[in-house]
């Protein structure tokens, strides 16, 4: 049998760097193993779904590189592939009519305020009220009238109340909970809906998706869903149920960390590639310690069985160190036309835009990295003359001064001012004069750039400068050390 997995976002607004890792591990698992990767809509819930957001889903997935095989626009005989259109066909009131039948479920007309009545118990955190089979006392003709009569009503799963039920995930192994532990959930909505709980089941089994792969969040209703396959007899899917992702304070990742959807991350600059390559680390391991990774690497090396229970922390360092890594493989065209308007924002003189782009290419993990880095060649900055001591280098504003002074009328008999030529007359000064590299080089930097750090050494930034602008900041440079 072909294996099949599924992306099954809710259109409910940007696309989370959870659900991200679900569709890339769920794409990675079926194309490792020559499988399908299909995605289906999971609109059901009508109050959350958020205009536009079903296009941010197709966007991340086409930004991501991850194709699917099947999905509303890829029809590969399993459609339709949005759950409010399977609604519509009457998809999944015929089965949850199925289990009525079976004695697995059965029909509620409990109102709200019952329902608020009853008392809550605290689950995982959060307060739930568990259902008391009430509507149970209900024989089914009694039910079948009700409904016949037009009353509002929900259909639940009938949980037994003694035993247990087992279930098997391929990272936490095997799992058994008290039957007592399992709430009645509503199956189908009074709004005809069918809940997420019954879709899924209902959906995986007849897209006949062979691997469920999701976050660990769902673990807890497994066994829910297990007696749904063996009440309908169907075959239950092998379960993959991915760890929590925390932020650097070990908490959930949450929006207010500003890194935790596809877009915010493309928005500070980051490269989709690198995005997926740090995403597809976030859980699971390779065998090697190979960091970097292309995605036909990353289908072929990924063994879902490496994923990790553990809590995966999102570094945002180690994704701006690979972004910077990706930006240095990126070939130069394509990074000069993506670097220019970062380029822009601060250099308007005609100078050497591409030279300066080669300057700052190994140098930095962000786009917006690039302004504070070069800003310095527009217009020399105000500058204490303090940097111009640098104890390694042995200088001094008083070495700096006179070193400055005795180049001066070197640099201004240059015709040809290309780094070349720069760096010849600079070292052959160095080389009469009998001084170290580093004592001529730092002082004349200092003075052409206003900077401490700069993406280049000082020839290569009088090149871009040129005679005339080089040369002012020199004389600025022995003014500013003479006073
Ligand atoms: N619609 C669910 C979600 O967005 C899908 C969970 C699953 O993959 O089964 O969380």
């Amino acid at each position: 049998m072909k294996l099949r997995t599924r992306f099954a976002p809710s259109p409910t607004g940007k696309m989370h760097v959870g659900n991200l890792r679900s569709a890339l591990y769920e794409y990675l698992i079926a194309k490792h193993a020559g499988g399908d990767f299909i995605i289906r809509i999971e609109d059901t819930d009508q109050e959350r779904f958020v205009e536009g957001a079903t296009e941010i889903i197709y966007a991340t997935l086409e930004k991501a590189g991850l194709k699917y095989d099947e999905g509303p626009e890829r029809d590969g005989g399993f459609g339709p592939y949005v759950q409010s259109e399977r609604k519509v066909l009457g998809i999944y009131h015929q089965y949850a009519e199925q289990l009525v039948e079976k004695g697995e479920a059965y029909y509620c007309f409990c109102d709200k305020e019952r329902l608020a009545s009853l008392k809550t118990e605290v689950v995982a955190g959060m307060e739930v009220s568990a259902y008391d089979k009430n509507c149970l006392n209900f024989s089914p003709e009694e039910a079948k009238n009700k409904v016949a009569g037009g009353q509002p009503y929900v259909i639940r799963q009938n949980n037994p109340q003694t035993g247990t039920t087992t279930f098997h995930d391929e990272l936490y192994g095997d799992i058994t909970v008290e039957n007592t532990e399992l709430d009645d959930m509503i199956l189908l909505k009074s709004d005809g809906f069918p809940t997420y709980n019954f879709a899924n089941v209902v959906d995986d089994h007849l897209m006949e998706i062979t691997h469920v792969v999701r976050g660990n969040e769902y673990l807890s209703s497994s066994p829910k869903y297990n007696r749904l396959y063996e009440a309908f007899g169907w075959p239950v899917p092998v379960y993959v149920h991915l760890p929590l992702i925390t932020d650097s304070d070990h908490k959930k990742l949450s929006k207010r960390s500003g890194h935790s959807s596809f877009e915010d991350l493309l928005n500070q600059g980051f490269i989709p590639e690198a995005i997926v390559n740090f995403i597809a680390l976030l859980g699971w391991s390779p065998e090697s310690n190979q960091e970097i990774f292309t995605l036909t690497e990353l289908v072929n090396q990924f063994d879902y069985k490496r994923i990790s229970k553990a809590p995966s922390v999102f570094d945002i360092g180690k994704l701006r160190w690979m972004n910077g890594e990706y930006i240095k493989m990126m070939e130069f065209e394509k990074f000069y036309q993506m670097a220019l308007p970062y380029i822009r924002q601060v250099i308007n003189k005609p100078l050497n835009l591409m030279k300066i782009a080669e300057m700052v290419k190994t140098r930095i993990e962000l786009w917006s990295d690039i302004p504070a880095l070069i800003d310095f060649f527009e217009e020399l900055p105000e500058y204490d003359t303090a940097m111009y001591t640098h104890k390694k280098m042995k200088t001094d504003s008083e070495s700096a001064l006179l070193i400055l002074q005795e180049i001066l009328p070197i640099l201004e008999v240059v015709e040809d001012y290309s780094n070349k030529t720069l760096y010849e007359a600079v070292v052959d000064f160095v080389a009469h004069k009998e001084y170290k590299n580093g004592y001529v080089m730092w002082p004349l930097r200092t003075a052409v750039s206003g900077k401490q750090m700069t993406p280049a050494g000082a020839t290569e930034i009088m090149e871009i400068l040129g005679k005339d602008e080089s040369l002012r900041r020199i004389r600025t440079g022995i003014e500013l050390l003479s006073k």
